[in-house]
């Protein structure tokens, strides 16, 4: 059950009077509910990865030794295997360890330091870029389209960040051969980069919670690819440390559409 939310204090104020002072901590309460909660899930998601490599190295050692035939001849095909899935998990386990300080670097972050204007073009390039890798094993084609030459106000790392880890997103949770369009354009109050796949796109009951750090709609696809369920949250961060916004639209098993919208410089002038 939630705490009473009510802090009550008696104060002699001498004279034979006793102020009363109540004061409501409900805020408080919630924050350090959410604090606990979160503290609970890093345990949670930081043991699974450990726990693993755990077992993962002990069966590396008895495969080198000859596994059940335990005849000391190394079992190769075994011994690859494990390695390979120590490899996988220590990635993880790097990317997560990474994207919880970003998150946190992100949380107490003051308002953006003085924005610097941006070249949309170089962002997206930039990404694109970073995610070639990861799309050409799957044989899916980043294309850049849209308005070229737009200028967006803010911390050109962050913003490389932001669309990186939506480009990411669309080539992990889409089929071979797929395309992702990286799209950027403007309107009189902001500027907007939406990142569109064909992949196997999100349930209607699952599109809030998205942003939400740790949550991900299919766990085990989720860790499959590696995530942490981190990424959308930092994007949100990013956004809002922007004064901008993230939104998404989805169909499911048609695609998704992210699209990262940041007010351009004139109407933060007024
Ligand atoms: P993760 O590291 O799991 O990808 P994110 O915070 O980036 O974490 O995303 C949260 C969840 O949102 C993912 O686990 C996935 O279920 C869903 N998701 C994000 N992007 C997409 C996308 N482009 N298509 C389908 N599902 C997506």
């Amino acid at each position: 059950a939630e705490p009473l939310g009510v802090h009550v204090r008696a104060i002699d104020i001498g004279g034979g009077y006793v102020a009363v002072e109540a004061a409501d901590v409900t805020e408080a309460h919630r924050v350090a509910r959410v604090r606990r909660d979160f503290v609970a899930n890093v345990s949670h998601e930081l043991k699974t990865p450990v726990g693993a490599l755990q077992l993962l190295s002990e069966a590396l050692q008895d495969a080198l030794s000859g596994g059940e035939a335990g005849d000391s001849v190394p079992d190769e095909e075994a011994v690859a295997r494990f390695a390979d899935r120590i490899r996988h998990e220590s990635a993880r386990l790097s990317r997560l360890v990474s994207e919880l300080l970003e998150l946190s670097r992100l949380q107490g972050a003051d308002p953006l330091p003085e924005p610097e204007p941006c070249s949309v073009d170089r962002i997206i390039a930039e990404v694109i870029d970073r995610s070639r890798t990861a799309a050409n094993a799957k044989e899916i084609e980043i294309k850049a389209l849209g308005e070229r030459g737009l200028v967006a106000y803010g911390n050109e790392g962050q913003l490389v960040t932001a669309v990186a880890n939506l480009v990411e997103n669309a080539v992990a949770y889409s089929p071979e051969g797929t395309r992702v369009d990286v799209e950027s354009g403007a309107t009189d109050e902001a500027v907007w980069i939406a990142v569109r796949d064909e992949g196997i796109g999100i349930e209607a009951s699952d599109l809030d919670r998205i942003f939400e750090r740790f949550y991900r709609a299919d766990r085990a696809r989720s860790r499959q690819t590696g995530g942490t369920g981190l990424g959308l949250a930092i994007v949100k961060h990013i956004a809002t440390n922007h004064g901008g916004r993230v939104d998404v639209t989805s169909t499911v098993g048609r695609g998704s559409t992210f699209t990262l919208r940041l007010p351009s410089r004139s109407s933060e002038q007024g």
